[in-house]
């Protein structure tokens, strides 16, 4: 099935500012050489940088997007150490959401992550929202009734105009940074429910990208993204390495529509 989908590395708290430069360059070098086989209409590759390197990488000519892991929901003010949705719109055009490391260890709850949401589309930033569901939740069968909760409560009082602007990811906790990754099956499962749910809360077709993150590697890629809602993957430990995350592009081209 050919589709257009995203790549997408989170690099989390990892790489200074000259790692960064160093990774995109010879990441822009490797893309040079397949080029003629990408057609980037179709494919789109992001990279979630910390914020020291945002600014440096956007001034990189790539065809790899840059946005920010975080916001905090305020414009400005008083708020030692956050950072505004316009400051990262100067820069980037796409933030993280309600990752799973923000909810777990940083205790970010459902109610500011729709406050995070909402100043995004305020900004014109286009978030991605993390979802996903711990092993216990899985273990116990409560995997949709989790994602239900989070999808209703992270979008409380967003348009549908927006929502068809949002892009959500599926990340079971369970996956991230653990080798465990789910079968293309069980995360295409939770993907049409996402679909659906989406499509119930705005009454029409939800054709955004929905990405599956946790342990995607060079070899498991192609069989994710080959399932009918699964449009998308978000990378954490194998972004970091560029023949990694260049492999698991070149491995899924054959898919680009
Ligand atoms: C992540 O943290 O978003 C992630 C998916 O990590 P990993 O690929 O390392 O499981």
């Amino acid at each position: 099935m050919k589709k257009k989908f995203i790549i997408a590395g989170n690099w989390k708290m990892n790489k200074t500012t000259s790692e960064s430069i160093s990774f995109i360059k010879e990441l822009n070098t490797k893309l040079g050489r397949i080029k003629n086989n990408i057609n980037f209409e179709n494919l789109e590759i992001l990279i979630f940088p910390p914020y020291t390197s945002l600014f440096p990488l956007k001034d990189i000519s790539s065809p790899v997007s840059i946005g920010a892991q975080n916001i905090f929901y305020e414009d400005k003010g008083a708020f030692t150490g956050e950072i505004s949705p316009a400051m990262i719109k100067e820069i980037a055009g796409y933030v993280l959401i309600g990752h799973s490391e923000r909810r777990e260890l940083f205790g970010e709850k459902d109610e500011n992550i729709n406050k995070k949401i909402k100043a995004s589309f305020n900004a014109d930033l286009i978030p991605v929202l993390c979802v996903g569901e711990t092993l216990s939740e899985r273990e116990s069968g409560n995997t949709f009734k989790k994602i239900e909760r989070q999808l209703s409560a992270d979008l409380d009082g967003i348009t549908p105009e927006q929502i068809d602007k949002l892009y959500i990811a599926y990340e079971p906790i369970w996956a991230i940074g653990t080798g465990k990754t789910a079968t293309p099956e069980l995360a295409q499962e939770v993907h049409a429910f996402i679909k659906e749910k989406i499509e119930s809360i705005t009454g029409s077709q939800y054709d955004r990208p929905i990405l599956y993150g946790g342990s995607v590697k060079p070899d498991n890629c192609k069989n994710l993204l080959g399932e009918k809602d699964i449009n998308g993957v978000l990378i954490g430990g194998a972004s970091l390495k560029v023949d990694s995350f260049f492999d698991i592009i070149e491995n899924s081209l054959e898919l680009v529509e």
